[in-house]
């Protein structure tokens, strides 16, 4: 029998109203192996009315050293559950076992880390004539509402709500569609180790029945939202309804450039790794590469052997570049290489694909473009998917303008042994993060991360994401001198 998965509110579970359901696909084998709730406006409010009482009350009135301890507690329930989490992260959402597992334990750190920075959040005192005290407190928002993608769903949901419960606000999540299962077990996890009732609350359902009727509800103090530029500027007009802040994480189009006198050797594996992650659904894949002409035609030689030599399968066969989450998205990338095809821009390297690799998966093999022309779509837009844009340059200048020149900011990587390039490549880039001589530094959760243009706004992780989730309260004490 099929597995019907439901609604969790109020840490219990509970069907949509009228008991309709989405399908859930094997992204792998394209077989529906689940189902979930589709829930709409009703459940939405039941899940708000769920945080409101939580947050007003037994959770909001928790003390910060208790409320650090549970969240610890749901670290280390995570960690022990490691393995039953990846192996639903990787059915549902087609990562090879070794991606999936590296995710269910980086949700873990995520709540070690905010666990641990609860009571260390605190306000200022503030100078002030000798006849006042000045003094901010950091209050949570209340209510925040968590829109989550398909691709890290672990991952997204313990950066943005780890950090959201840390600072004292009561969670609604809408995980997406596609890839629900694993938020609704860590939910389940973190009730039974004691996360009050109402605390966290995940409705599932589709983007434009759930997620709109999330972003929409009036009882959301603050919304953070990841995903897909179109969708975030829907969410932001929505909460704008109702004058509510939004964090919006909407991917990029990150560069790397390699400049001549770079590291290769280094350079190569991560900038392999740095697009057939995730099967190149990630927001800050990097997705293009600029190469100094001098080395142009010695790195895209060995590049392509690296793509070449690279295997795409089935999730649960480990492989280096697994399904990508959809029919959808399949034929979304198969579209940007047609047009590459249309414009005569040439297809160096591609990978293969497993002979025993479902027929029914969607599988797209990583593929090098080079001579990608700067202004074209292929530079431009996102793909999302294991499609590497490869393009020459000639000077540091030229790297600059063409890396910053389009609608994305993202995240940066620099490779270079010149120390005073290092630095000048990093103040002109436009990216939240750039990273030199490394794509990522492992993704720690210490270092805050967002971007700008069509990015978004907004900074997650570190402790930048406690200041977004809460709000400051000035408090003035005129007492005399
Ligand atoms: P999407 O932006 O539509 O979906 C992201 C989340 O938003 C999901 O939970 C979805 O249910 C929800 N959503 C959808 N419509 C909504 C609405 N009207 N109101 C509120 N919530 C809504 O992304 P998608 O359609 O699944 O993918 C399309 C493209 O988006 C991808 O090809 C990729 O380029 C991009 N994307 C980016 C990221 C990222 O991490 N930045 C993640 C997923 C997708």
């Amino acid at each position: 029998m099929m597995t019907t998965y439901m609604n969790f509110i109020a840490n219990e579970w509970s069907a949509a109203y009228d008991g309709r359901t989405v399908d859930v696909h094997d992204p792998s084998t394209g077989e529906t192996f689940a189902r979930i709730a589709r829930s709409g406006g009703s459940e939405v409010g039941r899940a708000v009315q769920a945080a409101r009482h939580a947050f007003e009350g037994e959770w909001g009135g928790m003390a910060p050293a208790a409320r650090s301890r549970l969240l610890l507690r749901i670290s280390q329930a995570l960690l022990d559950h490691a393995d039953e989490l990846a192996v639903l992260e990787q059915r549902d959402t087609g990562k090879p076992s070794r991606q999936a597992q590296a995710d269910a334990l980086a949700a873990a750190r995520y709540f070690e880390f905010y666990g641990g920075a609860v009571d260390k959040l605190h306000g200022d005192t503030i100078p002030y004539p000798a006849d006042y005290t000045v003094l901010t407190w950091r209050e949570p928002h209340g209510v925040t509402g968590h829109i989550v993608p398909w691709n890290y769903p672990l991952q997204i949901f313990g950066r943005s709500v780890a950090a959201a419960l840390a600072a004292g606000n009561a969670c609604v999540v809408k995980p997406a569609e596609d890839a629900c299962l694993s938020l609704l077990r860590v939910a389940e996890i973190a009730a039974e180790v004691g996360l009050p009732a109402g605390a966290l609350n995940i409705v599932t359902g589709l983007g434009a029945e759930a997620g709109a009727a999330l972003a929409a509800h009036p009882g959301i103090d603050h919304i953070s939202f990841t995903g897909s530029p179109q969708t975030g500027h829907a969410v932001q007009q929505a909460a704008a309804a109702n004058f509510v802040p939004v964090t919006l994480e909407l991917g990029g189009k990150s560069p790397q450039v390699v400049f001549s006198d770079a590291d290769i050797e280094s350079a190569l594996p991560v900038l392999l790794n740095a697009i057939i992650q995730n099967a190149g659904q990630t927001c800050s894949a990097g997705s293009r590469v600029l190469i100094q002409r001098a080395i142009y035609s010695d790195v895209m030689g060995r590049l392509a052997k690296l793509f070449e030599a690279t295997r795409t399968g089935a999730a649960s066969d480990d492989p280096d570049c697994g399904p990508l989450i959809n029919a959808r998205q399949l034929a979304r990338v198969k579209e940007y290489l047609h047009e590459a095809d249309d414009a005569g821009i040439s297809v160096v390297a591609r990978g293969q694909l497993d002979a025993n690799a479902p027929s029914g998966g969607y599988f797209q093999v990583p593929v090098l473009l080079g001579d990608v022309p700067p202004d074209h779509r292929l530079a431009q837009e996102e793909i999302f998917g294991p499609v590497l844009c490869a393009t020459p340059f000639d000077t540091e200048e030229e790297a600059v303008q063409i890396a910053n020149g389009t609608a994305y900011g993202l995240v940066a990587g620099v490779w270079t042994q010149d120390g005073g390039r290092q630095f000048r490549m990093a103040r002109r880039l436009r990216a939240g993060q750039v990273f030199i001589n490394n794509y990522g530094a492992a993704g720690g959760v210490e270092l805050p991360f967002g971007g700008s243009g069509q990015s978004g706004f907004g900074r997650e992780k570190g402790f930048e994401a406690l200041h977004g989730f809460t709000k400051v309260k000035t408090v003035a004490l005129r007492h005399g001198r």
